[in-house]
């Protein structure tokens, strides 16, 4: 009933007419490709020539980060009524990069995810635990607090509206992978922490992706897994091929 869904996160790489020549490409190279949902989220000066160029195509627009205010003197950020006025679709919060190098915290991440919402914009919340948490066996706990503390006062009609991305830390640009079970087990336990906030009906709507060192080799056995619904994709996604490998693989 889950409709795939590959975003690839490109984080701080291509330049606005790189992203724009990059998408051309992407749109041939995909153009057969039916049932499941695509995103790419490029850096924000290359948000607008991306989606000029992806007009009339059925890959949607995301961004990586927003303030979570409409307009003000916050010098250096941008804002979900810019990103709505440009036609964004989706927008990635709480992403590990952002929580562990410019301190965003849980409540930072809450409001943006309201700011989203309110300017008609899809969240793809993510969360994950670090290599050490892992290891201390609180991977769960972590996890669960992030979830809850990030969809604060989220209704349930928004939270349809909702992508989590489950993206353990550790696996993040590392080129080691979650085991498929491994990573099951924790988009499983999202999804019933999930059902507690909004209800069991809601909570099997929302999607929720894996990222973490995904690539054409490995989409397939994380896709076949119940609660993987698709996968938020960094490195392997400023490629042409790669990309249109882990789409047509999920
Ligand atoms: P990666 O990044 O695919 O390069 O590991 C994933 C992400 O950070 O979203």
């Amino acid at each position: 009933m889950r409709t795939p869904f590959i975003a690839g996160n490109w984080k701080m790489y291509k330049t606005p007419i790189e992203a724009a020549g990059f998408v051309r490409e992407l749109i041939d190279s995909l153009k057969d490709v039916n049932g499941v949902d695509v995103a790419v989220c490029p850096p924000f000066p290359a948000l607008w020539p991306v989606k000029e160029a992806l007009e009339s195509s059925n890959i949607a627009l995301g961004a990586q980060n927003m303030h979570f205010e409409k307009e003000g003197a916050f010098t250096g950020e941008v804002s979900p009524a810019m990103l709505q006025d440009i036609g964004v679709k989706y927008v990635i919060l709480g992403h590990s990069e952002r929580r562990a190098y410019f301190g965003e915290t849980d409540e930072l991440i809450n409001q943006k995810i309201k700011a989203a919402f309110t300017w008609g914009l899809n969240p793809i919340l993510c969360v994950g635990e670090t290599l050490s948490e892992r290891e201390q066996g609180i991977t769960k706990a972590v996890v669960e607090i992030q979830v809850r503390k990030g969809l604060l006062g989220v209704t349930p009609e928004q939270a349809e509206k909702l992508t989590l991305a489950y993206e353990p830390v550790w696996a993040i640009g590392t080129g080691k992978t979650a085991t498929p079970e491994d990573a099951q087990e924790v988009c499983s336990f999202i999804r019933e922490t999930l059902a507690s906030l909004f209800g069991r009906e809601v909570a099997a709507k929302i999607r929720i992706q894996y990222g973490g060192s995904v690539k054409p080799e490995n989409i397939k056995e994380l896709m076949a897994e119940p609660d993987i619904d698709g996968a938020l994709v960094g490195g392997a996604s400023l490629k042409v091929d790669s990309f249109t490998a882990i789409v047509k693989g999920s």
